[in-house]
């Protein structure tokens, strides 16, 4: 379904993704893990175009990302994305913001994507906070609006990066159940994340990223009972 050959880019003299090959397919799970600055979320970024790249491709069902107009603003439905912040537009309510993309993007009718916006709504276990601000919300509850809003757009692949990072720990699980049963219902994920038993439970394979590199692919269970490198030895030994 995604397909990365050869990707490199630079942020000046930095080589931020360095020969980057992976390969996703429908209904896998990759969780992506290494140290802070090893280029993870730049590798997400160019996923969607929101960072262009240097040199080599990314196709997505076989077709090269679009750069540009109409066919990007399509590529962006395509590749859904949970950022940390969760991002949610402050001065719409909830409802608001998972029916915002398909009424606009995929210009659907208001009553259809209500309709659509209070399943996914309930799907992540918020529908009572429908009427409700962002502001009003925890962060638990915001990123699983965030990703019921990104579940609205129907897209190919959902990028995660860092979901649970800016929440506090008794809110974490809640964001990675709902995750956790995407996984299972076969959607198609890239997860950037530093839980390691959500990676356990829940990728197909890991991807050690360090300095711009994919340094090691492995099976879950393989890579943490034995993981090949020193640079993943050296990183497990630290968060683990
Ligand atoms: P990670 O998500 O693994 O922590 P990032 O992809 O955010 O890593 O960043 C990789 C490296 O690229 C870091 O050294 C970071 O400082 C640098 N970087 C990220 N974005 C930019 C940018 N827009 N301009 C310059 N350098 C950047
Ligand atoms: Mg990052």
């Amino acid at each position: 379904m995604l397909s990365m050959r050869g990707v490199n880019k630079h942020f000046g003299a930095l080589h931020v993704l360095a020969d980057i090959d992976l390969d996703v397919s429908a209904g896998e799970v990759v969780v992506v893990i290494g140290p802070s600055g090893s280029g993870k979320s730049t590798l997400c970024r160019t996923i969607n175009r929101l960072e262009t790249i240097g040199s080599g491709s990314i196709t997505l069902d076989g077709r090269e990302l679009p750069s540009e107009g109409r066919e990007l603003a399509a590529l962006r439905a395509d590749v859904g994305m949970v950022f940390q912040s969760f991002n949610l537009y402050a001065h719409k309510t909830v409802l608001e913001n998972v029916m915002l993309g398909p009424v606009k993007v995929r210009r659907m009718p208001r009553a259809r994507a209500q309709q659509r916006a209070l399943k996914l709504l309930d799907r992540v276990g918020v529908a009572a906070q429908a009427h409700k601000y962002p502001v009003q919300l925890s962060g638990g509850q915001q990123q699983r609006v965030a990703i019921a809003r990104a579940l609205a757009m129907e897209p190919k692949v959902l990028l995660f990066d860092e979901p649970t990072s800016a929440l506090d720990p008794e809110m974490v699980n809640e964001v990675l159940d709902v995750m956790t049963s995407l996984a299972r219902e076969g959607m198609t994920m890239v997860v950037v994340t530093h839980e390691m038993g959500f990676a356990r439970s829940a990728a197909d394979r890991v991807v050690f990223m360090a300095d711009g590199r994919i340094v090691e692919e492995a099976l879950p269970h393989d890579f943490f009972s034995a993981p090949k490198s020193e640079r993943a030895r050296d990183f497990l030994s630290k968060i683990l």
